[in-house]
C-alpha cells in the first residue's frame, strides 16, 4: 500500500507535477520547482535525498520512494552474528527524513519507469512525474546462474546478501549445525557487492563457532584465485582460529554449479561437497527495475558518467550504488554515499547553472577479523569519463600492534554511525 507521509509535500508534490509538465527541456531548469525522485531508500538513495533536503532547502522537491518501513542494513550485519558490533542498531526509519527535512517518504516500489514521459509507476498503480530520477535499487541476484539455487533454496542456504533477508536466518542454520560440522561460503566472482564481505563473514562465523562448536570447519569456495586484504585475512585465521577456516580457490573445484540444498550439496566443476549449512552468495547484477528499463548494458550493471553519476543512456536518471558501473570503485555503503554526494552536488549545480566541481572521492572498507581486530583498504578516487580513476590508496599491513588494529575496529563502528546518520539523520 503506498503511504505518502507528508501532507504539506503531497500539495507540494502536485504542484512539482504540474511545473515539470510545462517544462520545455529533460533538464533541471533555473526558476522551476523540480522535482527529483529517487528509487530505493538505502545507502545511494537515502544519502542522495538528504543532500538535496539539506543543501537546497524549499528550492527542490524530493520524492523518496522505498518498499521496507524500516531498513536493515547489510553492513555491521557480519558483527552482528558474532556480536561485535557494539551494541549499534541495524534497522533505521525515515522519520528524520520527513519530519526534520520534508521529505516526501513513499513506501511503495517502482513497478516501472517511463523514460520518455518522465514518470515512475508504482506497484499500487500510482504515477509519480518526475524532472530528475535517481535511481540506487542495489542488487539482483543472478539466480539462474547456480542449478538448483531459486529463491527457495535461499531460504535452507541463505545468502544474507540484501536487506530483505536478515543475518539471524543464516544464524539460524549455523546454531542448528552438528558438533564438528562443516558449514561453507560459496563466495561469487568480481564483480559483486561487497569484496571483502565473504572473508569477514568467515572470520565472524568462526568466532561464533569457536565458542559454541569449536570443532566445526568453515569451507570457502570461491569463483576467484585470490581475493581482497587476503594476506590480512589468512594471517588472522591462523592466528585467532587455527585450522578452522579453508580457502578453496577457484582452481581447486572449478567453480560452483549446482547445489542441493534439501541435502546440503554443493556441486563444483571438478570436485563435490556435502555441508551441514551454507552460505550461498550468488552472482549479481543491477536491481531489478534498473534492468527492466533499459538502463543497464550486457554488463548486468548501469554504465554512468562518473562526475555526475548520470546514466550514458537517459540524461534524466542518475544510477548510484550497486547497480552503477562504477569502474574502478567497490560496490560498497561508502562507494553508493560518496557517489551520492556527486550526484547532489551535480543536481544543485545544474539549478544555478554551474559547472560541477572534480571532486575527489574515497572509499574505504573495514573488516573485523577477531575481536579488537580490525583492518581497512582504502582509496581516493577521481572522476574521469565512465569511470573513477583510483589517485591514492592504502592498506593495512600483516603485524599491525595490536593497539593499531584495535583503533582501526574502534573506527568500523564510528564510520558506521557516521554513515547510517547521513543517511537517515540523528546524530554521528
Ligand atoms: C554482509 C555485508 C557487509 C557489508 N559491509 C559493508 C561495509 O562494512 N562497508 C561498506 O561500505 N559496505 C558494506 N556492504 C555493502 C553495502 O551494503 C552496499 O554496497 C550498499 O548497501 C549499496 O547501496 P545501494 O544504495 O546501492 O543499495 P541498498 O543499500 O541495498 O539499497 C537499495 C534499496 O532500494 C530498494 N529498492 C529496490 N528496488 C526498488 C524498487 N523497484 N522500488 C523502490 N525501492 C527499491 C530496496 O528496498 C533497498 O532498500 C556490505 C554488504 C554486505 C552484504
Amino acid at each position: 500500500m503506498t503511504e505518502a507521509v507528508s501532507r504539506r509535500h503531497a500539495i507540494g508534490m502536485a504542484g512539482a507535477a504540474a511545473a515539470a509538465a510545462l517544462l520545455p527541456a529533460p533538464v533541471i531548469a533555473k526558476g522551476a520547482v523540480p522535482q527529483v525522485v529517487v528509487i530505493g531508500g538505502g545507502a545511494g538513495g537515502a544519502t542522495l535525498a538528504r543532500q538535496l533536503a539539506l543543501g537546497a532547502p524549499g528550492k527542490i522537491f524530493v520524492t523518496l520512494i522505498e518498499p521496507a518501513r524500516s531498513y536493515r542494513t547489510c553492513f555491521l550485519s557480519n558483527l552482528m552474528l558474532a556480536g561485535l558490533h557494539g551494541g549499534l542498531s541495524v534497522d533505521h526509519d525515515y522519520t528524520r527524513l520527513v519530519y526534520e527535512l520534508g521529505i516526501l517518504v513513499v513506501h511503495d516500489s517502482a513497478q516501472s519507469i517511463d523514460l520518455a514521459a518522465r514518470k515512475v509507476k508504482l506497484a499500487s498503480g500510482q504515477s509519480v512525474p518526475y524532472d530528475r530520477l535517481v535511481i540506487s535499487p542495489g542488487i539482483e541476484f543472478k539466480f539462474d546462474a547456480i542449478e538448483g539455487y531459486d529463491a527457495a533454496a535461499a531460504e535452507l542456504m541463505p545468502h544474507a546478501w540484501r536487506r530483505d533477508q536478515p543475518i539471524e536466518v543464516l544464524k539460524a542454520r549455523i546454531d542448528a549445525m552438528p558438533e564438528g560440522g562443516v558449514f561453507a561460503i560459496a563466495a561469487p566472482a568480481i564483480p559483486y557487492r561487497c569484496p571483502p564481505g565473504p572473508y569477514e563473514r568467515a572470520s565472524m562465523v568462526a568466532h561464533l563457532l569457536k565458542r559454541q562448536n569449536p570443532r566445526a570447519k568453515i569451507l570457502i569456495i570461491d569463483e576467484k584465485e585470490s581475493f581482497t586484504k587476503q594476506q590480512l585475512f589468512l594471517d588472522g585465521w591462523s592466528r585467532h582460529y587455527p585450522g578452522m577456516i579453508e580457502w578453496l580457490p577457484l582452481k581447486e573445484h572449478g567453480g560452483l554449479k549446482a547445489v542441493s540444498a534439501k541435502s546440503g550439496e554443493l556441486q563444483c566443476e571438478v570436485r563435490n561437497f556435502r555441508v551441514d549449512a551454507a552460505n550461498v552468495i550468488p552472482p549479481q547484477r543491477a536491481g531489478q527495475i534498473a534492468a527492466e528499463s533499459g538502463l543497464s548494458d550486457a554488463s548486468g550493471w548501469c554504465p554512468i558518467e562518473a562526475q555526475t553519476m548520470l546514466s550514458t543512456v537517459d540524461r534524466n536518471v542518475h544510477v548510484l550504488g550497486d547497480s552503477s558501473r562504477a569502474e574502478s570503485m567497490p560496490k560498497s555503503a561508502e562507494s553508493a554515499a560518496s557517489q551520492a554526494r556527486l550526484a547532489a552536488t551535480a543536481i544543485m549545480r545544474e539549478m544555478d547553472n554551474s559547472e560541477a566541481p572534480k571532486d575527489r572521492i574515497a572509499n574505504t572498507c573495514w573488516s573485523l577479523i577477531g575481536e579488537d581486530d580490525g583492518v581497512k583498504i582504502g582509496a581516493t578516487f577521481e572522476p574521469t569519463g565512465a569511470k573513477f580513476t583510483s589517485t591514492s590508496n592504502y592498506i593495512s599491513v600483516v603485524g599491525e600492534h595490536p593497539s593499531v588494529r584495535r583503533r582501526t575496529a574502534g573506527e568500523l563502528l564510528e564510520w558506521y554511525q557516521f554513515v547510517t546518520s547521513e543517511m537517515f539523520g540523528g546524530a554521528a
